[in-house]
């Protein structure tokens, strides 16, 4: 096998996706800790400053006021690789985050147990099944008291609609809490409060039936749980791992990330059943991951992520192939060579230098703004990754200078941040107009901030009678130009120069669709 396969073989790229709250970032930090990403002794005042360390540099978005965007940790882990991308925090549901579950070959659920599903969850979950990525569950806070997990089971099952396959099991919860049962080898897993919960500091019985087991939790409680695994085999459904790799049926795992138990379950699992990286669609071919030209497509660009150098770096997933330091890369959508200097491999404790990358990694490039997302990168051949897709925002302000000088820097700022994701930017066709459209009502303020802060520019947003946009498209160029005479006064181009719809209201959109049959109106716009 070529070392480019091996390679591939062994990453595991994911992301953890979320409700707010139900323990997203606290099981990134038991994650990394096991991926010896960070040092944390068992001691509590260890735990704090290490604790420290990594929330650093999420801090440095923080504190710039783009903690709206999301980063990439890499840590290596019983001989794998793996890759952990994470999504925006922020209560306002992103194409951010829709972009970063395209880059993931699965994806790992948490769920708050006192809660159960939630909103965002539900959300979370439409947009892995676009792709039908492979998703592992992790019900969090066992430590409290919740729901009961048959109940949560059921919950998941009929509003997410996907098969569960239940890995490990409690053995009561809250107060009661006494540990979990593997219920694929058998162990048992004892809770202690106060413990640091890796494998060499938990007390395991090898099975439900080990004498010892009675002594420590009690006979009633034996008992209570023997019952209850009866029933659980019953009624639940032992995994089948083909019908993961589907994202048909989630395997599912009890535990409290706070107290880092039962996370050392679900990691060892996680890192023998996920998929290593897919195969990918492009225009023109499937591309393999053992492939040894390297390519890869750009997900995600943030901007002057060092505040010293005022450039952008644009997140890369590799598809295929090797990527080697300092080397040059085909740029298709420019046709240019690039070379891709500095580029940024993402290991959690630093960001540092890329010597190589595989098959599943992510680098980082920097660039001016020649880089877009959708873009791919290749060693020659033209490919262009597809499902990448721009969404009609839902909220549109109309920008509003302080300085009127200073509109060149306004439309630069726009433009640039837009570039970004976060935000789209469209120049109306009748007016000298600057709207912006975003998804999330923050998203307003955080370009406000950073005109400000990154390019000198005061701008406020108002108001505007806009509705919705979509993207339009007619193939006969007659139509379209009759169209766009018609509705010169709704019609706009973004930032790359597509042609969109501004609707007032959803009738006057539903009225133009009504009247021009021949022209497409299209929520989404792919990338490339
Ligand atoms: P995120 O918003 O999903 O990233 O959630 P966080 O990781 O920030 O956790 C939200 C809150 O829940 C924090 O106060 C955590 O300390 C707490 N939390 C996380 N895991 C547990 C757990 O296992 N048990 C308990 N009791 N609290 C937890």
């Amino acid at each position: 096998m070529s070392d480019v396969s091996l390679q591939a073989l062994r990453r595991r790229t994911f992301a953890i996706v979320s409700h707010p709250d139900a323990g997203k970032t606290t099981l990134t930090e038991k994650l990394l800790l096991f991926g010896g990403a960070i040092q944390m002794a068992g001691s509590v005042k260890g735990r704090k400053a290490a604790r420290h360390a990594t929330s650093d540099w999420m801090a440095l978005e923080k504190e710039r006021g783009i903690s709206v965007t999301s980063s990439v940790m890499q840590f290596p882990y019983e001989g794998r690789i793996v890759n952990l991308l994470d999504t925006p925090g922020h209560a306002d549901f992103g194409e951010d985050t829709y972009r970063v579950l395209t880059a993931v070959d699965s994806a790992l659920m948490v769920i708050d147990v006192a809660k159960g599903v939630e909103e965002r969850t539900i959300k979370l979950m439409e947009v892995c099944r676009l792709r039908d990525t492979p998703i592992m569950t992790f019900i969090n806070k066992l430590d409290r008291e919740g729901k009961s997990p048959i109940d949560l089971l059921d919950e998941v099952e009929s509003v997410l609609k996907i098969q569960c396959a239940p890995i490990t099991w409690p053995i009561g919860m809250g107060q009661r809490l006494k540990g979990v049962v593997h219920l694929l080898t058998g162990e048992v897993h004892l809770y202690e409060q106060g413990r640091n919960f890796t494998r060499q500091d938990s007390t395991i019985f090898p099975s439900v039936d080990d004498p010892a087991l009675a002594e420590r939790i009690g006979a009633a409680m034996l008992q209570e749980l023997r019952d209850e695994l009866e029933l659980v085999e019953g009624a639940s459904n032992p995994f089948d791992k083909d019908a993961y790799l589907r994202g048909e049926q989630t395997p599912v795992f009890f535990g409290s990330a706070v107290n880092n138990f039962g996370v050392q379950l679900l990691l060892d699992f996680f890192v023998e059943h996920a998929p290593s990286p897919k195969p990918r669609a492009t225009t023109s071919r499937e591309v393999q991951p053992t492939e040894n030209k390297l390519s890869g497509f750009v997900f995600k660009i943030q901007a002057n992520m060092d505040p010293q150098h005022r450039d952008r770096v644009a997140f890369m997933r590799v598809c295929s192939g090797e990527f080697k330091a300092g080397m040059k890369a085909f740029h298709p959508r420019t046709g240019k060579e690039v070379k891709l200097a500095n580029a940024l491999t993402f290991m959690a404790s630093d960001r540092e230098i890329a010597e190589s990358a595989y098959p599943g990694d992510v680098i980082g490039i920097h660039n001016h703004g020649t880089i877009s997302i959708g873009d791919s990168f290749t060693e020659g051949e033209v490919l262009g990754f597809t499902g990448i897709p721009n969404f009609a925002p839902e909220l549109f302000r109309r920008a509003r200078l302080r300085d009127p000088l200073k509109l060149k820097q306004l439309q630069k700022g726009l433009a640039q941040l837009s570039e970004e994701g976060a935000t789209q930017f469209f120049k109306p066709l009748m007016s000298n107009d600057l709207i912006l459209g975003a998804v999330g009502v923050l998203q307003f303020d955080v370009v406000a901030y950073r005109l400000k802060d990154e390019y000198g520019v005061e701008a406020s947003f108002e108001q505007v009678s806009v509705a919705t946009a979509r993207w339009v498209y007619c193939d006969n160029a007659k139509k379209l130009e009759e169209f766009r005479d018609k509705n010169a006064q709704n019609l706009a181009v973004d930032a790359a120069g597509q042609l969109v719809y501004l609707a007032p209201t959803r009738v006057n959109l539903q009225l133009a669709q009504e009247r021009a049959p021949e022209v497409q109106f299209r929520a989404t716009r792919e990338h490339a």
